[in-house]
Formats: structure tokens, C-alpha cells, sequence
């Protein structure tokens, strides 16, 4: 198997992305799973600290692992949104292929001090782990939101710079930078009904790719225009993060399997329907992605 490194590299030389996808349970990551299979694409399964905390860094592991070993399926993990050294540190030692140190909500200088260390350490456990940097808060649910996270970049003056990335990137050591140019995470009910899209700026994301030389990952990838997401590919964006459009699938599976089965008990026969609905999100994203 290729390592994740190579795999981004392709995907940057043949302008595709690889898409990112988060998972809770057993029924997501089946569907990532069976919808990079079908579609014969590499893709990344991310757990922040909440989902870790549930599905257990380990067992993250070793189902990500297994599912390369026994079926052949280029699938990589992302300790995502990772906000501690110790975090990033009990990662890297759990075997994620990559780990995202996110210290954007603090100053540049925090940020850039936090993360030099987590590459320190990292590196020290596993040169080959892709580490991660974030600049600019873009938020931090990855739920349907009253309001736009307060603080968040989300207009062209709060966007990141090439000058900002390029520092960041030379003062850290990171292999893959997180810029602010135009998502959040979550979404808006308007964007869950899809009257409004999220627009990203191109221009910029083609500025910091050039000025940096970096990996570029978008976050908050749900509900964003499909023409803008490839664009950014086009630009230079190598990974997309999806994950709230993820759970309203979900949700909206378990929901009506309930509702058509209503004395059904067992998990098993409750679950395909997350399962279906969530592959299909899955499908739809990484179709873009790699188009
Ligand atoms: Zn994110």
C-alpha cells in the first residue's frame, strides 16, 4: 500500500482531493468504507477528540487498519481537530496516519509555538505521520447552528494570507496547512435547506498554494457550492473535510428506519439505512472531489 504522502502528492499533481469524512460509529464507517470501494479512491477517516473519545482512539486504529489489511481499501485516519500536544502525542502512538494540531482560536505566535512542539514529538514517534496546521477559526461544531460561530474568519479581510501561511508553514514544519478562505464548520439551516451555499475564494486558496508549496486542506466542506469545491481542487486544495452533512444523513437514516420499522430492536437491521444514506453523501463528495 502507498503511503498517505504519496497519495497526496498524486492528488496534487493530478488536481483531485481526497476527500475526509468523520465517523461516530460502525454505520459511517461503513459507508466510507463501501463508498470508496465502489469508486475505487483513496480517502481519510477523521475522528476530532469528541469522536475519539467515543469510538476510542485504538479501535479507530485498528478498524481503519483492518480495513486496509483485509480488503486492500486506501483508507488513512486523521486524529482531527487535535488541540493538545498530549492529544496529538497519544495519536501518533495509536498509529493514525495523520494528525491535525489545531491551535487556530489562539494567537499566530500560540499557534505557531503549539504546533512546532506537536511536530517535535510526532516526528520523534513516527517521521511518516502527515502532520496538520490550522490558521484562521473557522468554528468548531460540526452541527446545524443557530447563528455563524462567533469570531470565526468568515469574511475576505479575516481570510488567511500567503505571507501568514508561509510563515507559519517555515516556523512550524507542518506538511499540510488549514487556511480560512470561506467555510465554517457546521452549518446554517439555511444551508441544511440548501438556499444558501457556501462560497470560497479561489484566488486565495491559488495565492497560498503557490506561496506555501503546502498540502491544503478545506474544512468545513458541507454545504459548500459544488462548483466552488472544484475550483478549489483546481487551485490547490488536497483534502476536503465533510462531516455535518455526514450526520444529517445519519440522522435522517436511523429516522426513517424507525419510522418504517417501529418494533424493530435489533442494531443491525435498524442501521443499513444510516448506512445507505450516508454512502450516499459520501459517493456524491468524492465524485466532485476526484472529478
Ligand atoms: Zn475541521
Amino acid at each position: 500500500m502507498k503511503t498517505l504522502r504519496t497519495f497526496l502528492e498524486e492528488a496534487r499533481a493530478a488536481r483531485r482531493a481526497i476527500g475526509h469524512f468523520n465517523i461516530s460509529d460502525m454505520a459511517a464507517f461503513k459507508a466510507i468504507i463501501e463508498a470508496a470501494r465502489s469508486l475505487g479512491v483513496p480517502v481519510m477517516i477523521g475522528v476530532s477528540e469528541g469522536e475519539r473519545a467515543f469510538v476510542g482512539v485504538h479501535e479507530a486504529s485498528a478498524l481503519v487498519r483492518a480495513a486496509r489489511d483485509a480488503y486492500g481499501v486506501p483508507v488513512f485516519l486523521n486524529a482531527d481537530h487535535t488541540h493538545t500536544v498530549e492529544k496529538a502525542v497519544e495519536a501518533a502512538k495509536a498509529g493514525f496516519d495523520e494528525v491535525l494540531l489545531d491551535a487556530s482560536a489562539k494567537s499566530f505566535e500560540e499557534n505557531v509555538r503549539l504546533t512546532r512542539q506537536a511536530v517535535e514529538a510526532i516526528r520523534e514517534i513516527n517521521p511518516e505521520i502527515i502532520i496538520e496546521g490550522e490558521i484562521g477559526y473557522i468554528g468548531s461544531s460540526s452541527e446545524v447552528l443557530a447563528s455563524a460561530p462567533e469570531g470565526a474568519a468568515l469574511t475576505p479581510e479575516l481570510f488567511t494570507t500567503p505571507e501568514e501561511a508561509a510563515q507559519f508553514i517555515k516556523e512550524t514544519g507542518v506538511d499540510v496547512l488549514a487556511p480560512a478562505v470561506g467555510t465554517m464548520h457546521g452549518l446554517l439551516a439555511s444551508m441544511v435547506s440548501g438556499e444558501v451555499k457556501k462560497r470560497l475564494d479561489i484566488k486565495r486558496i491559488g495565492e497560498i498554494a503557490e506561496a506555501t508549496g503546502a498540502f491544503l486542506t478545506l474544512h468545513g466542506g458541507s454545504g459548500t457550492a459544488d462548483e466552488d469545491f472544484v475550483a478549489a481542487v483546481h487551485a490547490g486544495i488536497t483534502i476536503v473535510h465533510v462531516n455535518t452533512e455526514l450526520r444529517l444523513a445519519w440522522k435522517n437514516g436511523i429516522t426513517s428506519a424507525l419510522a418504517s420499522h417501529p418494533d424493530e430492536v435489533a442494531p443491525y437491521k435498524i442501521l443499513p439505512e444510516a448506512v445507505a444514506q450516508v454512502r450516499s453523501v459520501v459517493e456524491q463528495r468524492l465524485r466532485l472531489f476526484n472529478s
